[in-house]
């Protein structure tokens, strides 16, 4: 059986692998040169079951408005005239109530959790190095009431076994002796012993690297242009170098996944939303952390991947644009030197922007689509690396017509049709 993967992103370069290894004949499409050039690039790094929790919520509404009048900090919103964006949004705000917000965290964290277990199998099987750092993920509040209040929003997660550990700011500088420097800043923080880290581009390099000695064939610098359909079947990928035909095909093109998907006949709302990643060396500094952050209050992650720090922060709604500036990072630098000023060079920054595929509900789309042969596994949003293996087991599942090992009934995308 041949199978056509469109995208080299870590959701397509997953499934490559768990089909390959299946004995599927793989061939995988992308416009890039090499595998993991776009959102897989230069994200936080941050393998997160802790961090599953929907960006819907009965005050998301509140915080969108208000971002659109130019409130500073890490979220944008800036009106469009893209009626996808509208569709997307409506849809967004239907699912802002605390029950959906809490049924759709639950159908992430169970993903998470299952693809969690699923990268350190792949990654030990495969003999990947990624820079893993397994200390667990600090969610830091400078604030005790915010601390508080950040307790009890992670009840839902603890109740369903997820291993929480609460904090003060002593405790802060003994998982993570680097803000010892910084201790009185902070209130304390949610420490998630179980989350981990790791360089998702090198992981997915990595991974590409032993697919081709598996045998799977890699078309770069090849464009998807659209997707021939007749009757109930897909006929073929057809790109600017000529169809790609299979036996079967996955959609797996992040957030460009909606605008190849327009003969499918299928409601797949994954809209992008811009988000600024920035990295620097370390350069032989003593007081890098080896424990990665989430500043809640500022949203700005920071990880260490190597011998080299990565900052990420702010979602932006400005559609496919994904332009950056210098000053689009001026609130991440501010918050991360704040917490950790002696971790890197400042001075030597690499600057990234790149847009995640995100559903309006939170989980992203999985199963078989209206032709018999068409899989879509896309739309992983802000945690794609977290839920990548996963949902590359998943669609080798549902393809190859097994019971799957988590229930995935919420990430299929019958729920948008
Ligand atoms: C700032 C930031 C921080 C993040 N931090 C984390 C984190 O800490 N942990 C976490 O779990 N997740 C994180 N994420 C989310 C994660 O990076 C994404 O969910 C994930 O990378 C999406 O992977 P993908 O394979 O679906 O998309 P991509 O990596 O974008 O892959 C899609 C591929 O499709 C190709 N493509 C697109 N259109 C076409 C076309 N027409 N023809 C051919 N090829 C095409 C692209 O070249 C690309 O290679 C973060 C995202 C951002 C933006």
């Amino acid at each position: 059986m041949k199978a056509v993967i469109m995208g080299a992103g870590i959701a397509g370069i997953t499934n490559a692998y768990y089909l390959a290894k299946e004995g599927f004949d793989v061939t995988v499409v992308d416009r890039q040169d090499a595998p993991a050039m776009e959102t897989s690039f230069a994200n936080a790094g941050m393998i997160a079951p802790g961090h599953s929790f929907t960006w819907n919520s009965p005050s998301a509404p509140m915080k969108l408005l208000k971002s659109l009048f130019g409130a500073k900090g890490s979220l944008k919103l800036k009106l469009s005239t893209d009626p996808r964006f509208y569709a997307w949004g409506l849809q967004f705000l239907q699912n802002c109530s605390a029950e959906k917000a809490k049924e759709k965290t639950l159908v992430k964290l169970s993903l998470c959790q299952y693809s969690q277990k699923a990268t350190r199998d792949l990654a030990a099987e495969a003999g990947l190095d990624y820079d893993y750092l397994g200390n667990g993920i600090l969610y830091l509040y400078r604030e005790p009431q915010n601390l508080e209040a950040g307790v009890a929003h992670m009840k839902m997660m603890r109740d369903q076994g997820l291993k929480i550990d609460v904090l003060d700011r002593e405790g802060c500088a003994r998982v993570e002796p680097a803000l010892g420097l910084v201790k009185d800043r902070i209130a304390g923080a949610i420490h998630c012993p179980d989350d981990e880290s790791g360089d998702c581009a090198k992981f997915t390099t990595g991974l590409a690297e032993v697919l081709k000695r598996m045998g799977v064939t890699f078309k770069f610098g090849t464009t998807v242009e659209g997707i021939e359909v007749s009757g109930d079947q897909v006929t073929g990928v057809v790109t600017d170098k000529g169809k790609v035909t299979g036996d079967l095909y996955i959609l797996s093109l992040g957030s460009y996944s909606q605008l190849v998907a327009k003969n499918l006949d299928i409601k797949l709302p994954v809209y992008p939303v811009k988000g600024y990643s920035l990295t620097l060396p370390i350069d032989g500094r003593n007081n890098a952390p080896n424990t990665p952050t989430v500043d809640e209050e500022n949203l700005v992650a920071v990880t260490r991947l190597g011998d080299r720090m990565r900052m990420t922060a702010t979602a932006e709604f400005s559609g496919y644009d994904n332009s950056r500036r210098p000053s689009d990072f001026d609130h991440m630098i501010a918050a991360a030197r704040d917490l950790y000023p002696e971790s890197c060079n400042f001075a030597k920054p690499e600057y990234w922007s790149c847009l995640r595929p995100m559903t309006p509900d939170g989980p992203p789309v999985l199963g078989r689509g209206k032709q018999k042969n068409m899989y879509l596994n896309t739309g992983h949003g802000h945690m794609g690396w977290t839920m990548a293996c996963g949902t590359g087991r998943i669609t080798t599942d549902i393809i190859l017509g097994r019971k799957t090992e988590i229930d995935a009934t919420g990430m299929l995308v019958d729920r948008f049709n």
